[in-house]
């Protein structure tokens, strides 16, 4: 039997443009579709423009940095929406990087959205509403994940981290939602810029399954204030004056109030 393709991959993201890639170099005919932007989630609205903001929220720190070692710096002033533009030119530009790999490869990117329709079939409508069915030899579902938000009271308020990285203004005040190293480098970055930030977590600790020795200087020095369920009588240390607070939640939390790290802590 023959079939269009050798390989179908659905979904250009990090893991479906490399298979993609590998499979072209080895000879196969290969056709990938996305129906977002090509390079998914870690280049267009996750790793990379996290640490893009995480890399010009680190200047915070240095320009007070700068004055131990002699310089004279004049007040700091931060354009939020400069910084979003500057990342969106980056991102453009790593998406066409992305796209000239599987042009350069002979890879068929298929700008649609592609549905399963039996162990060798596929079918892929484009934003026309035109389908268009392929058969292929072999099919890699490569579609990652969608942030999801729980349904609770009060959740139009609440955006994900896809919105986070695309804000029009920066937020005065922001609440992390989540302890993990997502949620610690989002908090960092909206600190580092001036907003008030609360994380929220469910453990007595952040980073949960990293190192111990780094979670517990971690919080401490997190240049954000940190809501957690210690142990009973025994909030978490702060080095930074916390106020320390019980939450009416259902968990019980402890609210800590950390100032901005000097740049000796
Ligand atoms: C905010 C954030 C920060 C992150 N930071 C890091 C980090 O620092 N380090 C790290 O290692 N990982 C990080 N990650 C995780 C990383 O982004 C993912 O692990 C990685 O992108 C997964 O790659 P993937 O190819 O499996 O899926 P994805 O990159 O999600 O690609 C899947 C693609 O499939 C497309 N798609 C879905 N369904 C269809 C369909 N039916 N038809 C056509 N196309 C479809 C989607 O649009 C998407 O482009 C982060 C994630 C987020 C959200």
């Amino acid at each position: 039997m023959s079939f269009d393709v050798d390989l179908f991959v659905l979904g250009a993201g990090s893991g479906g443009v490399r298979a993609a890639r590998m499979a072209a170099r080895a000879g196969a005919k290969v056709a990938i579709a996305e129906n977002r932007r090509v390079g998914g989630t870690c280049v267009m609205r996750g790793c990379i423009p996290k640490k893009l903001l995480v890399l010009g929220a680190h200047y915070a720190e240095d320009f007070e940095d700068a004055k131990g070692f002699g310089w004279t710096v004049g007040e700091a002033v931060h354009d939020w929406s400069a910084l979003i533009a500057a990342k969106n030119r980056e991102l453009d530009r790593l998406e066409g990087v992305y796209r000239k790999i599987l042009a350069d490869n002979k890879v068929e990117l298929i700008e649609a959205t592609a549905r399963l329709k039996g162990p060798d079939r596929v079918e892929v409508a484009g934003p026309d509403g035109k389908t268009r069915a392929m058969t292929a030899r072999h099919t890699l579902v490569a579609t990652g994940g969608r942030p999801s938000l729980p349904a609770i009271p009060g959740i139009e308020h609440a955006i994900t981290s896809d919105e986070a990285l695309d804000l029009p203004q920066r937020p005065g005040r922001v609440v992390v939602v989540g302890g993990g190293y997502i949620a610690v480098e989002f908090a960092g970055i909206f600190r580092a810029f001036g907003s008030e930030v609360t994380v929220i977590i469910r453990a007595d600790q952040i980073l949960r399954g990293f190192d111990d020795d780094v979670r517990a200087p971690r919080a401490s020095r997190s240049a954000a204030p940190v809501s957690s369920n210690p142990s009973p009588g025994r909030p978490p240390a702060s080095r930074f004056g916390s106020r320390v607070a019980k939450s009416s939640r259902a968990t019980p939390c402890c609210m800590r109030r950390a100032a901005r790290p000097t740049p000796r802590d």
